[in-house]
């Protein structure tokens, strides 16, 4: 067949990047490595689609939940992840689970039986150097790609692990404790929001790092070469009870307005997207228990209501800086031949990483109709996730994100948190229904 779209890697992203394109009528070759005697060390079979590690797309619930919202979306634009998975759900509550092996083997059928699919079991080892590319290798991409995507992107624009710090919602930190200020107070601008600690209560803190349960890294996972670089903050606090006032709790030169004086240690929180609803905790980079996390980063001052939106967490993952590479279409800048989808672009989870797939999909077959295709609103799921990966995100700060309501345009005034969820998931709904209605199709914009 001669193809007119290439993916490469047939796992959440490609299958359903595949699977819009050919929907479409677009003729893709999808090359995927497992199968042709190569695997990764997460995989076990060589279908395609398969589900790592836990067999959940997580919450359902589209009128209360982020990803329960994206699973709507995704089905109001055909995804055939997303019939998969209802097609083969088991009982979980509310959650969409799934039996991993009949799931698998749908996705895998569905495209092997379509006509506008190829799939061959080949391992790519260098980006194409033309023709419309979307690749889709994962957390996982094997070496020699990875390399030949880092020549094009730039090598500090590619990493091998993620060192994510916890992000907590602005709205839930307690600002009649923290203040703004410049980091260590250089420079003029009041950038950092900062807690501050009692010696007391930085013991405490310093104690619990030490004594909290911790996640194992996984065999292949055990030499990571970030660690001097990206060191998990309990690692920092092994190396003595004034490693961290040295580090990221240093608080030198903040004056706490309420005392006029330094505090003992801060904690410093840095915005991370450009609405200004997400904020992460500097250098807590941490291999701490999800439970264990959310108990001890609640005893910081100022934080003992904090929302958090994403957790600590240091794992092998391969992924760009997309917030600095790619356009609004999921384009390469500097190649836009080749576009990327899934969780190589940042975003976080099976469902996430399948939902950047599906637009992925969408945006290349419009540009091959000489058109490209207007991203779905800010206000929706999709869009809300796309317009963090492609532009609202911190560049410096780039760490992979499931899809949340931090990344949403905030809703104003005062309501019941429940209420407010229902305020975004509505406004979403009706957003996506005008866009689909819409002509949301126009000229090919140039590359910034
Ligand atoms: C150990 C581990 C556990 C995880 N657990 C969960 C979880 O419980 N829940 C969750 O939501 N997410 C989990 N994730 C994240 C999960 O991997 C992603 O959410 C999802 O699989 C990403 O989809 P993707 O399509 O981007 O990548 P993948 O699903 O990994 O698909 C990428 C595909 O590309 C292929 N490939 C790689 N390099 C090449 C190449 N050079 N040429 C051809 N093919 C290539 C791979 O074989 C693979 O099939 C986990 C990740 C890891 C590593």
């Amino acid at each position: 067949m001669n193809s007119q779209v290439h993916i490469i890697g047939g796992g959440l992203a490609g299958s359903e990047a595949a699977w819009q394109l050919a929907e479409a009528g677009v003729r893709v070759r999808l090359s995927e490595m497992r199968g042709g005697g190569e695997m990764t060390a997460a995989h076990h079979t060589d279908a395609l689609a398969e589900l790592v590690c836990s067999n959940s797309f997580r919450s359902d619930d589209a009128e209360n939940n982020a990803v329960g919202l994206l699973h709507a979306e995704m089905r109001a634009l055909g995804s055939l992840i997303m019939a998969a998975g209802g097609a083969h759900r088991v009982p979980a509550g509310s959650a969409l689970a799934v039996d991993r092996d009949g799931f698998s083997a749908q996705v895998t059928a569905a495209l092997a039986a379509h006509p506008n699919v190829e799939i061959i079991r080949e391992r790519i080892d260098r980006l194409p150097e033309r023709g419309l590319t979307i690749v889709a290798t994962g957390p996982l991409t094997a070496m020699r790609l990875a390399e030949s995507i880092g020549a094009a992107t730039g090598s500090d624009a590619l990493a091998f692990f993620d060192a994510i710090a916890p992000i907590v919602h602005r709205d839930s930190i307690d600002m009649s404790i923290c203040w703004m200020a410049s980091r260590w107070d250089k420079g003029d601008t009041k950038d950092y929001i900062n807690c501050p600690m009692t010696k007391q209560q930085y013991l405490v803190f310093h104690q619990g790092l030490l004594d909290g349960e911790k996640t194992e890294f996984k065999e292949w996972e055990k030499d990571t070469p970030y660690f001097e670089g990206c060191m998990p903050i309990e690692v920092m606090a092994e190396r003595g009870v004034d490693t961290l006032r040295y580090g990221p709790m240093k608080p030198v030169g903040l004056d706490d307005p309420r005392t006029g004086r330094w505090p003992y240690a801060v904690v410093q929180l840095r915005q991370d997207n450009a609405l200004g609803t997400l904020w992460n905790i500097v250098g807590f980079q941490t291999k701490l228990k999800h439970g264990e996390q959310v108990r001890l980063f609640r005893t910081i001052p100022g934080l003992q209501n904090a929302e958090f939106a994403r957790l600590g967490g240091l794992h092998r993952n391969t992924f760009i800086n997309s917030p600095k590479l790619l356009d609004g279409t999921l384009r390469l800048k500097a190649v836009p031949h080749i576009r990327f989808a899934g969780q190589i672009t940042g975003c976080e989870g099976y469902v996430e990483s399948a939902a950047i797939g599906l637009l992925a999909g969408r945006f290349a077959a419009a540009e091959l109709q000489g058109e490209t295709l207007i991203p779905p609103p800010l206000t929706t799921a999709l869009g809300a996730l796309l317009g963090h990966i492609t532009g609202g995100a911190d560049a410096d700060s780039y760490q992979p994100m499931n899809v949340n309501f931090g990344l949403f345009p905030p809703i104003e005034g005062r309501m019941k948190k429940a209420n407010r969820k229902h305020a975004y998931t509505a406004r979403a709904r009706d957003d996506l229904a005008a866009w689909l209605d819409s002509a949301s199709h126009a000229a090919i914009p140039e590359i910034a």
